[in-house]
């Protein structure tokens, strides 16, 4: 019988993040190993302050490590100066964050063509807003839709240029369960449709059930690495 065995896209070592204010200094990860694998949906859990959002920006290139070791595939992101990660981010990661930083003078589709027209083999705005479940939208303002509606357009500007990455902080952070569970089917789509490497942060430990794989932070570390041998469907978790 034949094993697959899922590559790990991100690997992880010993990674610690220091920050200094003045005097003060924070340690918001004290030696993290990890590792994320290809095509799969990692939830990430954990109190407030135990460091989720340091490590998902760290492996998105929007801050760097004080030590230890981040590679992607064959990048070296430890090393990488600013150049390379601004390159790595444009390249291959797509962000969503709780609020959905949308530009309100612009409809729907004029938000996502905003990425599409300068990402090469990008999507069509269209196509990335049907995705995400947005199709009768796509001319509507920002101001014009609900909140899970925005966050859903901020997920087609994301996915449009096919990242293979999407790393998402608090997606439903700001949202009821109803329209929480569309934002997480909008995410589980494009992981499944577009094989993207997924990660969510969220408070919401039942939301872990949707993962492939959960990591459990705690005080900068992440203390369980939980594999669910099946994934519930957003739907079926009991929010
Ligand atoms: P979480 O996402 O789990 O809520 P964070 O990664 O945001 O945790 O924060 C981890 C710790 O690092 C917290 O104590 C937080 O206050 C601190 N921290 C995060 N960002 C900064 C920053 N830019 N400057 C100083 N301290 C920070």
């Amino acid at each position: 019988m034949e094993i697959s065995v899922a590559e790990a896209v991100f690997e992880i070592r010993d990674l610690t993040k220091v920050y200094r204010t003045g005097d003060v200094e924070v340690k918001a990860l004290r030696g993290v190993d990890a590792e994320l694998f290809h095509g799969e949906l990692t939830v990430m859990l954990g109190p407030s302050g135990s460091g989720k959002s340091t490590f998902l920006n760290i492996l998105g290139g929007l801050d760097v490590a004080s030590s230890g070791a981040v590679r992607y595939r064959d990048q070296d992101l430890t090393n990488a100066g600013d150049r390379q990660l601004t390159r790595f981010r444009r390249n291959h990661v797509g962000f969503v964050f709780q609020f959905y930083n949308l530009i309100p003078s612009l409809t729907a589709r004029e938000n996502v063509a905003l990425v599409t027209e300068i990402a090469p083999n990008a999507m069509k705005p269209d196509e990335a807003l049907e995705m995400v479940g947005l199709k009768e939208r796509i001319s509507h303002f920002p101001a014009q839709l609900s909140g899970g509606e925005q966050q859903r357009v901020a997920i087609a500007r994301a996915v449009a240029k096919k990242p293979e990455v999407m790393l998402c902080d608090e997606p439903t952070g700001a949202l009821d369960s109803k329209t929480g569970i569309l934002v997480l089917e909008a995410l589980t789509a494009t992981n499944q449709e577009l094989g993207t490497t997924t990660a969510i942060i969220t408070h919401n430990v039942t939301i872990g059930s949707i993962a492939d794989r959960v990591f459990h932070f705690s005080d900068g570390a992440i203390n369980a690495v939980i594999e669910n041998e099946r994934r519930l469907k957003p739907s079926d978790v009991d929010w």
